[in-house]
């Protein structure tokens, strides 16, 4: 197949060196979208067009972005620009790449972001751990100060931006936004009650957008070459390009930047090289541990967010794991569980008790001390779980349980096979 896509739309770093310099940046018609907007555009304008183009909210959610700035309330102040950068979810590595590698694109995204809702204030809250990455952004923030694209009267339009960088202590749930929102106030980090929703009352209690650094960095693209250029990538529905963290039993993992509705195939045997030895895909997590697991049978599921549900999972935030017949899935799925029981912030019980019992259970059997009785409690438990947590977090575990027993029951009950039950 040949290549699906002749230039980058974010990851331009990989077309032109050096790009995370500004004057690299300005020379590549950075900051043009931005002086556009400011110039020539009402606030308005910028929030239509990024609705014609139909970006949607790569964080996982596929939310319309410009849909969720026209939430913003026009009469109340001030009003917020929350990037969200504590990328978390396992297997997902793409904004990482963004912050590091094309840091002026995420910052001009929040820029047009900021101008079109009405916002003089943004904070982009990324994950302590990596400061390899926020250090080259402080970098590209600091230059942009100079350059005068941030701060007071930017370009002389009389907009005014500052932007502030915030770490966090790295836990999965301040990726959800409202917990988020608590971690930046210092509060504890675990989510609030919804509504009201971040739009009208987010961080201090004032009108947020809340957006994932791969969002906002698609918006200048937008703004440069208007929502029909946007929309010759893609598909009607999923419109533009889509970056894919690919990882696991694979020749080449890795991001790769592709139009959305490009089939699962040519990501993982184009991009990816194939499967390590030749060997079957067993099973695909496209939205990492999140994720119902696709069957190896899947492969030609096109890679866009109406595709993904047909097919019984979901695009999420894009990180495909490939499981091959090398990996016993029973451990695979325990994996998944050791992550979201370390991960549940406890606030409420389905969850912090549900992760707690699926960690044990998963870990009897995967001892070899599990019955055919542990492997039907693991469906009572996620049966419990499903619809009773408060946030997202405690939900996403149900998925990627009820589709590993599934698909791989047979190894299952190959690993509780000869274990006397327990006495009723
Ligand atoms: Fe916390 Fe889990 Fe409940 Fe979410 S579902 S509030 S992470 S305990």
């Amino acid at each position: 197949m040949s290549k699906v896509l002749d230039k980058h739309l974010i990851f331009r770093h990989r077309d032109i060196e050096n790009i995370h310099n500004i004057d690299v940046y300005i020379k590549d018609n950075g900051y043009e979208a931005l002086k556009n907007a400011l110039n020539e555009m009402k606030t308005v304008d910028v929030t239509n067009q990024v609705k014609a183009a139909g970006l949607r909210g790569r964080g996982g959610a596929g939310f319309p972005a410009g849909v969720k700035w026209s939430f913003i309330p026009k009469d109340i102040f001030p009003k917020y620009v929350v990037v969200n950068a504590d990328e978390s979810e396992p297997g997902t590595f793409k904004d990482r790449e963004i912050m590091e590698k094309n840091p002026h694109l995420l910052l001009e995204g929040i820029a047009l972001c900021a101008y079109a809702v009405g916002a003089s204030a943004s904070y982009i809250y990324g994950r302590g751990e990596f400061l390899s990455t926020f250090r080259p952004l402080q970098q590209a923030i600091d230059d942009a100060y100079k350059h005068g694209f941030l701060g007071q009267n930017i370009l002389g339009s009389g907009f005014s931006l500052d932007i502030r960088l915030h770490l966090g202590a790295g836990a999965y749930i301040c990726g959800e936004e409202t917990a988020l929102l608590n971690s930046l106030e210092g509060l504890m980090g675990q989510p609030r009650n919804r509504p009201p929703f971040p739009a009208v009352a987010g961080l201090y209690a004032k009108p947020t957008v809340i957006n994932n650094v791969e969002t906002l960095s698609g918006v200048p693209y937008i703004i440069l070459n208007g929502a029909d250029a946007y929309r010759k990538y893609g598909t009607d529905r999923s419109p533009g390009t889509k970056i894919f963290s690919l990882s696991g039993r694979v020749n080449k993992p890795g991001n790769y930047e592709l139009p959305l509705g490009t089939p699962l195939r040519y990501l993982i045997e184009e991009c990816g090289g194939g499967v390590i030895d030749g060997k079957r895909v067993k099973g695909i997590l496209p939205s990492g541990a999140a994720s119902s697991i696709m069957g190896g049978d899947k492969l030609d599921t096109h890679l866009d967010y109406e595709s993904m549900v047909e097919a019984g999972s979901m695009l999420g935030s894009g990180s495909v794991i490939v499981l091959d017949e090398t990996i016993n899935c029973v451990w695979a799925a325990k994996k998944n569980i050791d992550f979201f029981r370390h991960e549940s912030c406890g606030k409420c019980s389905p969850c912090r008790e549900g992760t707690h019992w699926l960690k044990s259970v998963y870990s009897k059997i995967v001892d070899g001390r599990g019955t055919k009785q542990d492997v039907e409690l693991l469906a009572t438990i996620i049966g419990q779980m499903e619809g009773n947590c408060f946030c997202p977090l405690g939900e996403f575990v149900v998925p990627g349980v009820r589709t590993s027993l599934g698909l791989y029951m047979d190894e299952y009950l190959e690993m509780v096979a000869g274990n006397e039950e327990a006495p009723q």
